[in-house]
This record gives C-alpha cells, sequence and structure tokens, in this order.
C-alpha cells in the first residue's frame, strides 16, 4: 500500500487559524484550473461543509467566486475571491473560516504531497499528532475519509452512512 497521511482536520483548521500550523499541503502540479488549491480547502468543501441546498455562501458572495458543483461541491475561484470574508460570517455551520484566507508567502511552507519527502516534511512542520503517516484504508466508522491516493481526513461528517 502507498504511503499515506492521515490529517485531523479540526485540529490541523484550529492550528492554522491559532498561527500554529503554518505548513500548507498541495498537490503539484495538478493544481485545478481555479488556481493553486490546498489539501485543506479541498478537504473542507468536501467533508465539512454541508451543502447547503440554497447556499447562503454563494448568495452573499459580492465576486461570484463560489460556485457548486453537480455533487453540491462547492469550489471557491482563488482568482476572483477578493478575501472580503462575508461567507465565513454567514456559513451556519463554521464551514467557511477565516483560515482560507492566510496567503503564505514563504513557499518552503507548502509541500507537495506527491513527492514521499516533502510528504514526511509536511509531517514534521505541522504540530505533533495532527498529520500522522499510516498503512489502513478509510474508515467511516472512525470519521476517516480518503480524500485521494494519498491522503485521509479525520472529520466528523454530518451524513455518514451510519447516521
Ligand atoms: S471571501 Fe471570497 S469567497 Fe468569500 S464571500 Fe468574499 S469574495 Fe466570496
Ligand atoms: S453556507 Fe457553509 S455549509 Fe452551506 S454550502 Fe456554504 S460553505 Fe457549505
Amino acid at each position: 500500500m502507498a504511503k499515506r497521511i492521515l490529517i485531523d482536520l479540526s485540529r490541523y483548521r484550529s492550528g492554522i487559524d491559532n498561527n500554529q500550523s503554518p505548513a500548507e499541503a498541495v498537490f503539484y502540479p495538478e493544481a485545478n484550473l481555479n488556481g493553486l488549491k490546498t489539501i485543506r480547502e479541498l478537504a473542507v468543501f468536501q467533508f465539512t461543509c454541508r451543502k447547503c441546498e440554497d447556499a447562503p455562501c454563494i448568495n452573499v458572495c459580492p465576486s461570484e467566486a463560489l460556485e457548486k458543483d453537480l455533487d453540491g461541491l462547492i469550489h471557491r475561484f482563488t482568482n476572483l475571491c477578493i478575501s472580503c470574508k462575508s461567507c465565513v460570517t454567514i456559513c451556519p455551520f463554521g464551514t467557511m473560516m477565516t483560515d482560507f484566507f492566510i496567503h503564505k508567502i514563504n513557499k518552503d511552507l507548502y509541500f507537495d504531497l506527491t513527492d514521499d519527502h516533502e510528504l514526511n516534511e509536511f509531517i514534521k512542520a505541522c504540530p505533533a499528532g495532527v498529520v500522522t503517516m499510516v498503512d489502513m484504508d478509510e474508515n467511516p466508522e472512525e470519521n476517516i475519509y480518503k480524500l485521494n491516493d494519498r491522503v485521509l481526513i479525520k472529520e466528523n461528517i454530518w451524513n455518514t452512512d451510519k447516521q
């Protein structure tokens, strides 16, 4: 099995908010067409967002920077977003938080998780226990879900099969 990391999403986001976890993980070169997307943002929209039917975050955005795809996933166009944080204020579930808008200028703090060395460096750069190397598959019973082949996310999502 390929090496995988498990990110405790709540603790990781909390660390960024408190400026204790400056490391940011991305996948190069498959950054999407909307700008470089962090693992954190992809995971938050996939697992934390409640996919509101009439999404208030989209309605409030003055820049048309948020869009919902056919699967109900929200995407933020980073080239349109002006970091006004109106979506943070209006999101009733705390999905959109200020950690989305902390921009790292030190490229040394970005780690490409397609590279084994950088993946290990990312783990070391995060607070102890927040990101760990694991040898397992996703396990919804333990709130562990697969983001992609190299990343598992631990998050209490709202609509698991067990509910
Ligand atoms: S912070 Fe960005 S995505 Fe959120 S409402 Fe403002 S422009 Fe839109
Ligand atoms: S308001 Fe919050 S929970 Fe609802 S769709 Fe937008 S980001 Fe997701």
